[in-house]
């Protein structure tokens, strides 16, 4: 079956430089990327345009005053919305593109057409909640989608995972005390913002559904795959999804500007191959929508390099048994915690 990238030229109006000249987020970021892509011819991948999502559908996980501000804003020609986030007058636009290619994406995973799907889009969305834009988020793209593949689409639970460097906050909290999306989230802490504390596991109905791994800075390959094998993925086949998303930024990479992680791009590799092992036993399809990674030239050879795995047809790998963590490791520790919830 064939793997779907969508995109969509709107995202590259969204430019944050107009009102900060230094800003990281720059539309060059997509520029290279598709540049990259082109020059393989898209690794074999069809390409759809992203279209734009529903301010109904953005209305499964924000507020309608949220949306109209932001909506306004734009309308108005643009302006800061705290120190990190700016909009200009095509922000919005970009903003319902990226939404509403996460949401076509999930949409045609579902009615069969691909196994596998990548947006390239921005702005990202995972700091976003539900009334609030920060991070360079507007619209929290991966939160519609999986908000859209329930209230629309008809199914029980998805699975999220967030590998960005940053925590997402913002898809924590919109489904922070729902338990039919399984939230989970390697980041570097401390680093911005400052949530994703390994005891914060959701609350009410949605307590033991949000998986929050904070690692310190300089962690490399090591522990985030072990932290992905002995935590995120047992727990993410006991929950039994229907559907794996995922909030893939490239920012723990050890050249990224913004963080002081050490992955290489062969970590995202051995992570990306993992997730797709994961979906690929449990039979359900993999979305993956694009959020951070700020060096414009590893962002590109990130995406490049996990493609061909995610999209590829070799028979997968069962999640092996692992050796025990290492009693008082961070590993050890987390498995604790998550533990009392799901069987590790
Ligand atoms: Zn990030």
């Amino acid at each position: 079956m064939s793997s779907l990238y969508f995109s969509h030229s709107a995202c590259l109006e969204h430019d944050p430089r107009a009102h900060s000249p230094a800003h990281p987020d720059t539309p060059a970021r997509l520029l290279t990327l598709e540049r990259a892509l082109a020059e393989r011819d898209w690794l074999g991948w069809r390409r759809r345009e992203a279209p734009v999502a529903s301010e109904q559908q953005l209305e499964l996980v924000h507020a309608a005053e949220h949306v109209r501000f932001i909506a306004d804003l734009c309308a108005r020609g643009g302006g800061a919305i705290d120190p990190d986030t700016f909009v200009g007058g095509s922000s919005f636009r970009a903003a319902l593109h990226a939404a509403g290619g996460a949401v076509a994406m999930v949409a045609a995973l579902l009615a069969g057409e691909a196994s596998v799907g990548f947006c390239g889009v921005r702005p990202s969305g995972h700091h976003a909640e539900r009334g609030r834009a920060m991070g360079f988020c507007l619209f929290n793209n991966v939160a519609v989608a999986a908000a859209v593949a329930i209230a629309e689409l008809g199914l029980r639970r998805v699975f999220i995972l967030d590998w960005d460097v940053h925590h997402g906050n913002g898809t924590a909290e919109i489904f922070r005390r729902r338990p039919d999306v399984l939230f989970a989230s390697i980041h570097q802490l401390p680093l911005f913002p400052s949530t994703g504390q390994l005891e914060d596991v959701g609350s009410g109905p949605g307590e033991g559904y949000t998986i929050n791994l904070p690692v310190p800075p300089a962690s490399g390959e090591s522990l985030w795959l072990a932290l992905l094998e002995q935590v995120v993925l047992p727990a993410a086949v006991a929950f039994e999804p229907e559907l794996v998303l995922v909030s893939a930024g490239f920012d723990a990479h050890a050249q990224d500007p913004l963080a002081e992680c050490n992955l290489q791009t062969s970590s995202f590799v051995q992570i990306a191959a993992r997730v797709r092992d994961m979906a690929q036993v449990a039979g359900i399809p993999l979305g993956v929508v694009l959020e951070g990674g700020y060096d414009r030239a590893v962002l590109a050879e990130c995406v490049c390099a996990i493609l061909p795995v995610i999209a590829g047809d070799q028979q997968p790998h069962p999640l092996a048994a692992q050796p025990p963590a290492q009693p008082g490791s961070l590993t050890a520790h987390a498995r604790g915690q998550i533990g009392r919830y799901w069987p590790l």
